[in-house]
């Protein structure tokens, strides 16, 4: 039998809800019009329920990686000092925009697997060795290791030290805690492919009162990007360009989704869902990369165990069940599997996925109790259950 769909058990794109697709399919309208107006405003105030905030949030028609650059050309201007705090390949990435445009980028980069540590940020403001910093760089979720960090803190010390504070949050918001105001966070970037379960194309940048006055700064040649633009435009229900309106139908129901579950509860699935699938894993023998006490809820970067190559291994569940897993980045490709679990999955896709997992090691030679397995995941899911009823 001929079948279309996977099971996408990667951390972006997410399985697209039904009735988020139903909407995409809606007719197209004329974006300088009044229905597209008001699509526009429920989504924006939709988004700033997602992101806990009452700044701006800036619609853009680009994956996340236009968002990142976005959020750095409108704050900065070429030669000012930056503070990349890296703990992976998303990490990385941040920085190197920042290059791009000419800041002068210092990393302070961790272990692939490991948290930033505000202590070793403080230090690095402390003695920025030149010229302050003008920003800190941070990653919400870096996924690539399945690590959180702690922004919380990481971004009170930048405060300290009067460094904005941009953060890319595109895997981790609305799956994991990041409440843009209570945290003080001066520009945060969120996508489309993730937690908010709508295909890629689009990319949502929050801006604080520090970020706008940075923009009045800020000399990096911006066009497309350029937030003010954007800003005036929205205050008229438009977009300065031709935006992804299909997305957008998707994107104004998903917020009904999310607002419906309410952002704690959907991080609550997220938490007990995560619980469950390192309990699985590691009943499975398998290692989870990330450092204890920064384990991702969105994704779980893991190693097989001992002598099992985890690309056979996903290339045996995909084969064999459609069940999509992720590959590992930079210096971790071919070492490790990632098990996205983030947006629009329940406890089925995850014992799906588990499953999958427990078959495709058997077959590869190890030595899994299905029992013992299960029995972890049902305890996980009881023990978070409990805690959050
Ligand atoms: C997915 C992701 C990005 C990049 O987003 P694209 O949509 O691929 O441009 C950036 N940062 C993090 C943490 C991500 O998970």
């Amino acid at each position: 039998m001929e079948r279309e769909e996977f099971h996408l058990l990667i951390p972006g794109p997410t399985p697209v809800p039904p009735r988020l697709l139903r909407a995409q399919s809606r007719p197209m309208i004329n974006h300088r019009g009044p229905t597209f107006a008001g699509l526009l405003r429920r989504c924006l105030e939709g988004l700033q329920y997602a992101f806990q905030t009452r700044n701006e949030v800036i619609l853009l028609t680009a994956s996340g990686t236009g968002g990142l650059e976005a959020a750095l050309v409108n704050t900065l201007s070429p030669g000012d000092r930056v503070l990349a705090v890296t703990i992976g390949a998303f990490g990385e990435r941040f920085a190197d925009i920042a290059e791009a445009y000419g800041a002068e980028v210092v990393r302070l980069a961790y272990e692939w697997g490991k948290a930033a540590r505000p202590e070793d940020v403080r230090e690095r403001l402390a003695h920025p060795g030149g010229r302050p910093f003008k920003a800190v760089l941070l990653t919400h979720n870096e996924t690539s290791t399945g690590v959180t960090n702690d922004v919380r803190s990481l971004a009170q010390v930048a405060r300290e030290f009067e460094a904005l504070v941009l953060v890319d949050a595109i895997s981790g918001l609305v799956a994991i805690e990041l409440p843009t105001d209570a945290w003080d966070l001066d520009v945060v970037v969120a996508g489309s492919q993730k937690a908010f379960m709508i295909p890629p194309g689009l990319s949502f940048v929050s801006v604080g009162p520090r970020g706008w006055a940075a923009y009045g700064q800020a000399r990096m040649p911006r066009f497309y990007w350029d937030f003010e633009k954007a800003r005036r435009s929205q205050e008229r229900g438009e977009n300065p360009f031709t935006p992804a309106v299909s997305l957008m139908y998707a994107l104004e129901e998903a917020l009904e989704m999310i607002r419906q579950e309410t952002l704690e509860g959907c991080q609550a699935r997220h938490r007990r869902l995560a619980g469950a699938v390192r309990a699985g894993l590691r009943a499975l023998g398998c290692e989870i990369l990330a450092e204890p006490g920064f384990e991702s809820n969105s994704v779980t970067a893991f190693r097989p165990p001992e002598g099992i190559s985890p690309d056979r291994l996903r290339a045996y569940v995909l084969e064999r069940f459609r069940v999509v897993l992720a590959d590992g980045q930079g210096p971790l490709k071919g070492k490790i599997a990632r098990f996205g679990h983030l947006g629009y999955v329940g406890e089925e896709e995850i014992l799906l996925g588990l499953q999958a997992l427990e078959r495709g090691l058997r077959a590869l030679g190890a030595k899994v109790s299905s029992q013992g397995m299960m029995e972890a995941v049902e305890e996980a899911l009881a023990r978070e259950e409990g805690s959050h009823e």
